[in-house]
This record gives structure tokens, sequence and C-alpha cells, in this order.
């Protein structure tokens, strides 16, 4: 069904349209089924990098923009009269989002997705940039994007470990209110479609607005440390790097995360790394995902 209506839109437009800009007829939806396991060799033989373990996705497609001069202004206040319950690490690391405390055990974060950085998806002129080489943006735009508001527990840790799939839509708010998503990609569609719609940041939006990062986020984190955001069983998402610099290699099998102490954490703490290959940002929870 979904199929057919593609279809029959783009015998409309007359134009070539790409399959995953079209979707949603469910929610948020875009991202399903097939997996992108092949993104980063795709990817990475579209660059001119270099081989091993100096390689990033983001090589030739976007550098990090400042977190404290964000190129695009963000549309939410950072602040709530909850804000005080919420843990440090979010209020002092999460800007274009509002947090605020919603029961003893968990606080929740809203967003509307919007990208603090330059996009070839804005319709505002003054926020857009072209695509990078080789791309072109998908039929999709963002305006107000899509206003969420997702639960965390505050003690990720007190909660079981399950190991469990992620699923579709957000399973995670980077630290400019972006959206993650996980390592899959909406059937029908190709890789090479998927790969050709991110945009500089490495974000694209479905065609309900909703802004999103599968994988190493440019404009965020780009072969570095700098911490991604937050997933939905609370754990924090970390770039390719830890703190001393190197790439980590304990990666849990299933998790693709480990645990040990950060700046943010001083007693340690489980956390995911964003990688090359599958599973990018993430594919499976560590804890357990927050209601
Ligand atoms: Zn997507
Ligand atoms: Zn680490």
């Amino acid at each position: 069904m979904k199929t057919t209506m593609r279809l029959g839109v783009a015998v409309l437009s007359g134009l070539l349209l790409q399959c995953n800009t079209i979707l949603s007829l469910f929610g948020q939806g875009e991202e399903e089924s097939p997996n992108l396991t092949a993104l980063a060799a795709l990817l990475l033989a579209s660059q001119s990098s270099s081989s091993g373990s100096s390689t990033s996705l983001c090589n030739g497609i976007g550098t990090v923009s400042s977190r404290t001069s964000p190129e695009v202004a963000c549309t939410l206040a950072t602040s709530h009269p909850d804000a005080v319950n919420v843990p440090s690490w979010i209020r002092n690391n999460f800007t274009c989002v509002v947090t605020a405390n919603v029961s003893g055990t968990t606080f929740s974060i809203q967003t509307r997705g919007l990208p603090d950085h330059k996009s070839a998806y804005w319709t505002d002129s003054n926020k857009k940039e072209s695509m990078p080489s080789g791309r072109s943006a998908n039929p999709n735009t963002i305006t107000n994007g899509v206003l969420s508001t997702v639960n965390f527990w505050k003690d990720p840790a007190a909660q079981a470990n399950t190991g469990a799939a992620t699923d579709l839509s957000h399973v995670g708010i980077a630290v400019n209110g972006v959206y993650i998503y996980n390592n899959s990609a909406a059937a029908p569609d190709t890789l090479s479609e998927e790969i050709s719609t991110l945009d500089k940041g490495n974000g694209h939006p479905t065609n309900t607005e909703a802004f999103h990062y599968h994988i190493e986020p440019c404009k965020v984190s780009s072969d570095d440390s700098s911490l991604v955001g937050i997933i939905r069983d609370g754990y924090p998402v970390y770039g390719k790097k830890d703190e001393d610099g190197t790439y980590p290699t304990n990666l849990d099998a299933t998790t693709h995360g480990h645990s040990h102490t950060t700046n943010l954490f001083p007693s340690g703490i489980f956390h995911y790394h964003v990688t090359d290959s599958d599973p990018y940002i993430i594919s499976n929870y560590r804890g357990t995902k927050t209601p």
C-alpha cells in the first residue's frame, strides 16, 4: 500500500522521487528495515579519505559547529521551572530542548527535533546550505519540526539490562535537540538512496518534519569524543573517541558501548559510542527503554 501510494505521488509529481521521503502513514515513522549495514562502506568509498581508524563518516561532509555559537537559533526555550530536578549532565549540555521533572524516577525532554545548524532542508533561506557533494536532498523540508516529549530514567543503571532491539522513530535525542534514529532505513529504500539524502550534518527529515541522525552527526561530533546525546534507556552516547583521544576497542558486541569514567560521570557509566560501521549510533539498548 505504501509503495503504491509512493508510486502514485511520483507519477503525479512527474519526478523520480526517492522513496524514503514520501512515507509516513504512521506518525513519525519513516525508518524501517533494511539495516544500513553497507552504509559506511558506501560512504567511505565515496570519500577520498584514507583507510583505517582515522576515517570518519564526516570526512569531506561537514564540520562540527560550535555548541556555544550555533549556526541556527533554537526555537525552544532551554529552561523549565522543574529543570532543577533534571540530572545536571542533561541540564548543562542539552540545548534547544525543554527539560522537566515528571516523576520521582524519570525526567522528560521536550524538543521539536530541529537542528541548530544549517541544512539543505530548512525552508528559511537564511538557514539553508547546499547538500554535500554527490548527494541530493529528499523532497521533505523543516520549518516547525515535530514536537515530542520523551521520558528518560534519572538512573538508568537502576533498571534492568535488556539488550533489546531499538524500534522505529526516535530512539534518542542529540544534545542539540535533533532526534536520533537507529541503524535502519525505510524499506524498500536502498542504502544509496538513504545516503544520498543526508545533509552536511548527516541528518535528514521525514515527510512529517522529524529531522534525525542515523550516523555520526557531523555538526555535533566529528571523529571526536563529544557528548552526542541520550538514548531512550537513559544512557549517554558519545562520539567515536574516548576522552583520552583513543578509539574504544572493547565495545560490547550487542550494544556497541562500554563502561568507564568520563568527565561528566566521574563515578563511571555505561555509554554508547558512535562507530563508522553498523550500528553507527545505536542498534540495541543496553538498559530498559523508558516508558
Ligand atoms: Zn532517516
Ligand atoms: Zn567510552
